[in-house]
């Protein structure tokens, strides 16, 4: 396999690494952070450079890059401290709409395209259906040619601010389980959005989003009526991959602060990586650093040649979720006190990779997937 990237990746490489180079973006990133604001302005100066149109098919209009290039973007974005996990709509949220969405709903949608903004989301966990997916209570109803829609969501990353959701329901007039979604305005009356605080990823809403008889136009209905699930679980892959190479950037940028802190602290007279106590930690992070980055461009070649499977992307998933978060907790513990009680951005990834064990589908889920798929090869 070659690691090289070509001229045109590498130009796109070196074009983030000048815009996070223009300003002392960490400051911004704290600030966003501590607020819990979503960081437009940044997202968008990377949609100004064409990076919300890096996936898109050229007919379209798009770069139709592939997934080795985005990989190589979100690893220099995330080493240089950028928090790539608010631009998960970025890459797939136009191919999807583009791919179920109706002509109107794709206007839509496109028209976000340079703008940096936030735009939709998917609406699926509720509060007795989480894991288990198929438990969900959220329903439609037809009624004199109309669509109603009646239930509640939770943990809806995106939400306080996404001008559209596409919800996952069931038909409440069938005995059968028939999950079908619905491309929600959110400003229509009936919607209420709780906001919910949470530890980490703070720069991107999450909330419960309650539908109390909200009225739809069977236009509305977002891909095939009835393929709800089929459509969601395609996108899974995609989704957990991205939360992988996120960790990873996140993962690499605390190695890097730490290395450069452990050179020039001095304790007992000696810098503090001159104690091996301190270099075997490096050594193991080096380890998951590399066995992330592999597995990663492995995945996403796999991807752009169209045998990404399940088990990969789950396989990413754990493996990235686990050994970043070790990673960065093992920088924590190199930036001794500084990485507890100050302002250092460590601290803010600590939290951050702690969520991503659970959201997206928890580390038990991904185990439980890949497990199957493996087993599965044997059969
Ligand atoms: C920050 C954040 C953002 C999110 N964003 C979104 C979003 O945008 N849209 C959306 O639809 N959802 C979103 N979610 C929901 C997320 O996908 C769920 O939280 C996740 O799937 C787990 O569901 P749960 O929280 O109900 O936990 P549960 O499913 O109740 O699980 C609790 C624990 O039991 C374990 N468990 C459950 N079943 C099994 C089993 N069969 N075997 C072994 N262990 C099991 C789980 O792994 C977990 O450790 C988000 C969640 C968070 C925290």
């Amino acid at each position: 396999m070659d690691f090289k990237l070509t001229d045109e990746q590498e130009l796109f490489v070196s074009g983030v690494r000048d815009l996070m180079a223009t300003e002392n973006w960490e400051s911004y990133f704290a600030e966003c952070d501590r607020n819990s604001v979503y960081p437009e302005r940044f997202v968008k100066q990377l949609a100004d450079m064409g990076i919300d149109s890096l996936l898109i098919p050229e007919e379209h209009g798009g770069l139709d890059a592939g997934m080795v290039t985005l990989a190589a973007i979100w690893e220099e974005l995330g080493r240089l401290g950028a928090p790539t996990y608010v631009l998960y709509q970025l890459p797939g949220g136009f191919n999807t709409v583009l791919r179920e969405g109706t002509q109107e709903q794709i206007d839509k949608i496109m028209a976000f395209r340079g703008t940096g903004k936030q735009m939709w989301n998917s609406a699926i966990t509720e509060p007795g259906a989480g894991s288990d997916v198929g438990s969900l209570q959220t329903n439609y109803t037809r009624k004199n040619g109309k669509v109603y829609l009646n239930g509640s969501k939770c943990f809806i990353t995106s939400s306080a601010y996404t001008p559209y959701l596409v919800v996952m329901s069931r038909d409440s007039s069938s005995e059968e389980s028939i999950y079908s979604e619905w491309f929600v305005d959110m400003t229509k009356p009936g919607i209420q959005v709780n906001k919910l605080e949470k530890l980490g990823l703070r720069m991107d809403s999450c909330c419960e989003v309650v539908f109390n008889n909200v009225e739809l136009e069977e236009s509305d209905l977002f891909g095939r009526e009835g393929n709800g699930f089929n459509r969601v679980k395609e996108e899974f892959d995609a989704e957990r991959f991205l939360v992988a190479l996120t960790n990873y950037g996140t993962a690499y940028c605390a190695f890097e602060d730490a290395a450069k802190y452990a050179n020039q602290r001095v304790q007992f007279g000696e810098t503090i990586g001159r104690f091996q106590l301190i270099q075997e930690k490096f050594a193991q992070m080096q380890i998951k650093l590399t066995n992330m980055k592999n597995m990663l461009y492995e995945a996403a070649w796999k991807e752009d040649n169209g045998i990404l499977t399940s088990g990969d992307a789950a396989m990413c998933k754990f493996y990235c979720a686990n050994a970043a978060f070790e990673v960065v907790d093992s920088a924590m513990q190199v930036l001794g006190g500084i990485g507890i009680a100050g302002e250092h951005r460590v601290t803010r990834f600590w939290k951050d990779l702690r969520v991503d064990r659970v959201s997206g589908g928890s580390d038990e889920m991904q185990i439980l997937t890949l497990g199957r798929a493996v087993l599965k090869k044997y059969r």
